[in-house]
């Protein structure tokens, strides 16, 4: 495998070809002042599979799995690769489950250049096929992934304002935009709202890592979560709404009103979509705006269905 090799102060790049150890990457050479550009994970048009390196359970049924964006060669020698999924884009995981083999789209929460690792968050549905597969897997097993495939090509104040209606892991996408954004707020000032709908208050996702950067940032992102229900009375003040997203809602969360400084993104459950924004027409087409967006005087060009 041949990796880029970038002199410092010196004439040019250069190449040369081997390896490194994983834990004890020289990402900057100082016996050499070089620089060693990491290759990308991942591939659009080719499968590539990756071992399971760590799964962090988040509630009854959603899990964060790790997985080791690494080979190991044959003289035992590890070779990381850089995530290299841009913001906002998701990659596509395959697995055969039984006699089938089944491909369904996920999104990174971690960030582009993070280094030998890529975390999905995933919601295991009881009947389905792959997001339960993904719950039935063990620390080692492989899962095969190409992308990534871009969704929105973000860039630093891209709108004045970004607004995001998520449910349930929905929140993928619009985590991996208000994380970059609150990266960099020194060149960024977009404006971030999100209104985030969950079934009920042990059901909010990140909820942790999202308040924490709503404290640490209030001038700049603000949240609104409504459940629909809290049966084991675990709501505290920070949840405000109760019930689905509505007019009112969406009003109180301070979703910004239609105009071309802004972008509203939607993600969830189907029924989320009927409900706020119509369907998307297919994976690559946005489709006609309709629902409740819609009514509130949104179009085309300020919604964008994930
Ligand atoms: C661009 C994109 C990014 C995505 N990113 C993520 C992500 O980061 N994390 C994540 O967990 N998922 C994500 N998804 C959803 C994911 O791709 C799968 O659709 C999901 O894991 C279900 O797949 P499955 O094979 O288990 O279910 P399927 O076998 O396709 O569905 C079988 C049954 O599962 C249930 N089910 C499936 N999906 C839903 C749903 N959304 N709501 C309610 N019931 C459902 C239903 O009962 C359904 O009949 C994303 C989808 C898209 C389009």
């Amino acid at each position: 495998m041949i990796r880029r090799l970038f002199v410092l102060g010196g004439a040019a790049g250069a190449t040369f070809a081997g390896y490194h150890h994983y834990n004890k990457p020289f990402t900057h050479d100082n016996r050499f002042d070089q620089h060693v550009e990491l290759e990308g994970a991942f591939s659009p048009e080719t499968f590539k599979a990756y071992k399971l390196k760590e799964i962090t359970p988040l509630s009854h049924d959603t899990s964060i799995y790790t997985f080791a964006l690494e080979d190991t060669k044959e003289d035992n020698l590890t070779v990381p690769y850089k995530m290299n999924v841009p913001v906002a884009s998701c990659i596509v995981a395959k697995a055969q489950v039984a006699d089938e083999v089944v491909v369904r789209p996920y999104t990174p929460i971690n960030k582009s250049d993070d280094v030998g690792k890529m975390e999905l968050l995933v919601k295991s549905y009881p009947t389905g096929k792959l997001s339960k597969h993904f719950s039935q897997l063990a620390v080692g097993d492989q899962i095969e992934f190409k992308g990534p495939f871009v969704k929105i090509d973000y860039k630093p104040n891209y709108k004045k304002e970004m607004a995001f209606i998520v449910g349930g892991t929905g929140i993928t996408p619009a985590y991996q935009i208000i994380q970059r954004v609150l990266s960099q707020t020194n060149e960024d000032k977009t404006k971030l709202t999100l209104l985030y709908a969950s079934r009920t208050p042990e059901d909010i996702l990140l909820k942790k890592e999202l308040d924490t950067l709503a404290k640490k940032y209030p001038q700049q992102f603000k949240i609104y979560y409504t459940v629909d229900s809290d049966p084991n009375q675990k709501a505290d003040s920070s949840i405000q709404g109760r019930g689905f997203v509505n007019k009112e809602m969406i009003e109180k969360a301070g979703i910004p009103k239609p105009s071309e400084d802004v972008l509203v993104s939607v993600c969830g459950p189907m029924p989320f979509y009927d409900m706020l924004s119509g369907r998307k027409k297919s994976p690559q087409e946005q489709g006609e705006l309709s629902g409740l967006l819609k009514q509130m005087g949104y179009d085309e060009k300020t919604v964008y269905k994930f």
